[in-house]
C-alpha cells in the first residue's frame, strides 16, 4: 500500500504528467499561450501539508513556465467559513515560499456573475427548481446501474422557475425548501449528471458578502466558472474531482469560446501514514481539545509543522520526492521526517542540553573557576562559526548516561570508568552519592587537565563521548517532546473504531527541568533550528516567557519507530 519509492512516483526524472500536459498546451499556443493556474482553499480549516502538496503544484508549475498562480479562497459556504482562516492560509502559503502577489480572489466576489448565469440557464431552459427535500432528490438519484427518476418540478415553466429562484435569494423561503438544479439528463452513466444542484438556500450571514445573497452555488457550479472569470488556464486539482471534470466542462462550455477555456487536471492527493488529512477530523481534534489548538506541533497542519519547527524547505523537498501521478497512494511520514533531518542537518545550530540531568562534582577542578570552551556552531558549514560554553567544578550530564553496574558494552560513565566531556576534558568516575532510597543525587570525578583540546593529552582516546552543561551557568527550560499522534498506520481508513481511540497516548511528553547552555538559550528564537547534541533538533515554542523557555523537539536524531518495528 505504501508508496516509499520516489523513482516509481514520478513517470520521468524531469517532468511530472501534470508538467508534461502544461507544456504541451502551451507549445500548442492553446490560451494565447498563457499559463494561469491556482490555489483554491476553502476558508473553514488551516491548510495541512496536503495542501502543500497542491500549493508547490499549483505555484510550482507556475514559476516554472512563467505563468501566474491566483490564491482563490473557495468562500461558498458561509456556515463552516471564517476570516481567521483566510488569515491563516495566507500566512502558510508565503512561509512555504510562494506569493501570489495581487492576484488575491474570492469566489464571492463572482456570486453577481454566477446569479446571472443561472438565471441565464433558467431562462434558456437548463436549469429549474425544485420544491423536494434532499431526501427525496437523493432517493431519486438512482444507481451508477440504475437511471435517476425524474423530479415532479422538472418541467416547471421558465416564467414560474425565475419567480422563484429570485424568490429563494430574497429570503423568502427557509433553508432546505427549494434548490436550483441544472436539467441535465437523469439517465446519464455519470451520476454527477443527473440534475446537479446548483443553488441552495443558507441564511447565515457570509463573512464578506453579509447578508446580500440567501442562495449559495456548490462547488460544481461555482469552480469552473470562478476559473472562468479568473482567466485561469489549467484548474489542478486532486483524483477525487476526475468524475466532477465532464460536469465542469459543461458548465464552463456555458461561458468558454475557442480562444480561451481553462481545462481540469488531477493528480494524487496526499495521504501520509500516522496522520489524519481530512480538515473535518483535524476540526474535531480541535474542536475536542484532544490537541492544543489548529497549530498544535503534532498537527499536521503547516502551522503545527512550523511551530514544531519543521523547514519549508524541508516540506518542499519531501514533496518532490514523493512526486505526483494518478493513483491513490499512502506516503510513508518517515520520508517526511527524512528531508526534516536532513535539512536541520544542514542549518541547525549546535549546543548542548541535558533533558535528565545528574549532577557530576569534579573534584579536583578548582572551586569558585570558570574557563570556557570553543564550540562549533555546525561541523556540517563552517561558515556557522563558533561559539564559547563555560566550563566549571559542577556539571549536569544525562541520568541515563551513566551506570553504577553497566554491561559490557556501555561506552558511558561508570565507577573508574572514563568518558570525554564533548569539546572539554576526559574525566573519571570516583564514586557517587545515593540519597536513602538508593538514587543517585551526585556523581564524584576528576578530570585529566592535560585533556582538553590543544593541550597535549587531547589525543587521548576514550571510548565515550557526553554531552554536558555547567551546573552554575545552565538555564533551566521546559522542554516538550512531540512524538507522532496517531499510534497505527492509516487512522484514516474507515474500520469501526473512531480515529479519535487511534491516538498515541505518547504523542506529548512534558520535561520539566531540562538544563540548557547559556548560548542557545540566548540565541532561541521560534522557529530558529537548534540541535540539542545526541538529543534531537529543537526550537522555541512562542509560549515561552523571558522565565520560562520552552523548547519544543522537532524530531529526534534518529528514526526511534523504524527500530521498534524491526
Ligand atoms: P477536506 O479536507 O475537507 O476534503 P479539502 O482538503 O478539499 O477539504 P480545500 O480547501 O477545498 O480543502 O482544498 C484546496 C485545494 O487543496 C484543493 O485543490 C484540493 O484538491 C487540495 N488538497 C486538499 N487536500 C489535499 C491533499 N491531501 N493532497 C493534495 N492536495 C490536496
Ligand atoms: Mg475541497
Amino acid at each position: 500500500m505504501e508508496n516509499n519509492n520516489p523513482s516509481t512516483a514520478q513517470e520521468s526524472k524531469g517532468l511530472s504528467f501534470v508538467e508534461q500536459l502544461v507544456l504541451e498546451d502551451l507549445q500548442a499556443g492553446k490560451n494565447g499561450g498563457r499559463l494561469n493556474t491556482r490555489f483554491p482553499p476553502e476558508p473553514n480549516g488551516y491548510l495541512h501539508i496536503g495542501h502543500a502538496k497542491a500549493i508547490c503544484m499549483d505555484f510550482g508549475i507556475a514559476e516554472k513556465f512563467g505563468g501566474t498562480c491566483n490564491l482563490r479562497f473557495d468562500d461558498t459556504n458561509p456556515v463552516k467559513e471564517d476570516v481567521e482562516y483566510v488569515d491563516s492560509i495566507r500566512e502558510d502559503i508565503h512561509w512555504l515560499g510562494f506569493d501570489w502577489g495581487d492576484r488575491e480572489y474570492y469566489a464571492s466576489d463572482y456570486f453577481p456573475q454566477l446569479f446571472d448565469l443561472a438565471v441565464r440557464l433558467i431562462k434558456e431552459g437548463k436549469a429549474y427548481v425544485d420544491d423536494q427535500t434532499s431526501e427525496e432528490i437523493a432517493a431519486q438519484k438512482g444507481t451508477p446501474t440504475q437511471p435517476g427518476t425524474e423530479s415532479p418540478y422538472r418541467n416547471r415553466s421558465v416564467e414560474e422557475n425565475l419567480d422563484l429562484f429570485i424568490r429563494m435569494n430574497q429570503g423568502e423561503f427557509e433553508e432546505g425548501a427549494r434548490v436550483l438544479r441544472a436539467k441535465i439528463d437523469m439517465a446519464n452513466p455519470n451520476m454527477h449528471f443527473r440534475d446537479p444542484i446548483m443553488y441552495r438556500i443558507i441564511k447565515t450571514p457570509h463573512h464578506r458578502t453579509g447578508t446580500t445573497w440567501k442562495v449559495y452555488p456548490m462547488y460544481d457550479f461555482a469552480h469552473g466558472q470562478s476559473d472562468y472569470f479568473e482567466g485561469v488556464t489549467h484548474s489542478i486539482c486532486t483524483l477525487e474531482f476526475v468524475v466532477h471534470r465532464p460536469l465542469y466542462e459543461y458548465f464552463v462550455k456555458e461561458l468558454a469560446d475557442e480562444s480561451y477555456c481553462p481545462r481540469q487536471i488531477e493528480f494524487n492527493r496526499l495521504n501520509l501514514t500516522y496522520t489524519v488529512m481530512s480538515k473535518r477530523k483535524l476540526l474535531q481534534l480541535v474542536n475536542e481539545g484532544l490537541v492544543a489548538g489548529w497549530d498544535d506541533p503534532r498537527m499536521p497542519t503547516i502551522s503545527g509543522l512550523r511551530r514544531r519547527g519543521f523547514t519549508p524547505r524541508s516540506i518542499r523537498n519531501f514533496i518532490d520526492t514523493i512526486g505526483y501521478t494518478k493513483y491513490e497512494a499512502l506516503n510513508s511520514i518517515s520520508l517526511l521526517e527524512h528531508a526534516v533531518r536532513d535539512d536541520l542537518n544542514k542549518v541547525a545550530t549546535r549546543g548542548m542540553a541535558v533533558i535528565n540531568p545528574v549532577k557530576v562534582v569534579i573534584t579536583n577542578y578548582p572551586e569558585g573557576q570558570t574557563e570556557t570552551v570553543e564550540m562549533d556552531n555546525n561541523p556540517e558549514s563552517p561558515e556557522a562559526g563558533t561559539h564559547e560554553m563555560p566550563f566549571s567544578r559542577e556539571i549536569y550530564i544525562e541520568r541515563d548516561d551513566f551506570m553504577e553496574n553497566p554491561p559490557k558494552k556501555f561506552f558511558r560513565l561508570a565507577p573508574d570508568g572514563e568518558v570525554r566531556l564533548k569539546g572539554a576534558y576526559i574525566i573519571k568516575c570516583t564514586g557517587v552519592k545515593k540519597d536513602a532510597e538508593g538514587n543517585i543525587e551526585e556523581i564524584y570525578c576528576t578530570y585529566d587537565p592535560e585533556s582538553r583540546s590543544g593541550l597535549p593529552g587531547s589525543q587521548r582516546k576514550v571510548k565515550g563521548t557526553l554531552h554536558w552543561v555547567s551546573a552554575t551557568h545552565a538555564i533551566d527550560a521546559t522542554a516538550r517532546l512531540y512524538d507522532r499522534l496517531f499510534s497505527v498506520e492509516n487512522p484514516g481508513a474507515e474500520t469501526e473504531r473512531d480515529f479519535r481511540e487511534l491516538l498515541n497516548p505518547d504523542s506529548l511528553k512534558v520535561v520539566e527541568g531540562i538544563k540548557v547552555e547559556p548560548y542557545l538559550a540566548e540565541i532561541a528564537a521560534p522557529g530558529l533550528p537548534l540541535q540539542f547534541q545526541r538529543i534531537g533538533y529543537f526550537t522555541l515554542d512562542p509560549d515561552s516567557t523571558p522565565g520560562n523557555l520552552i523548547f519544543n523537539r522537532t524530531i529526534a536524531l534518529k528514526d526511534s519507530w523504524e527500530k521498534a518495528q524491526k
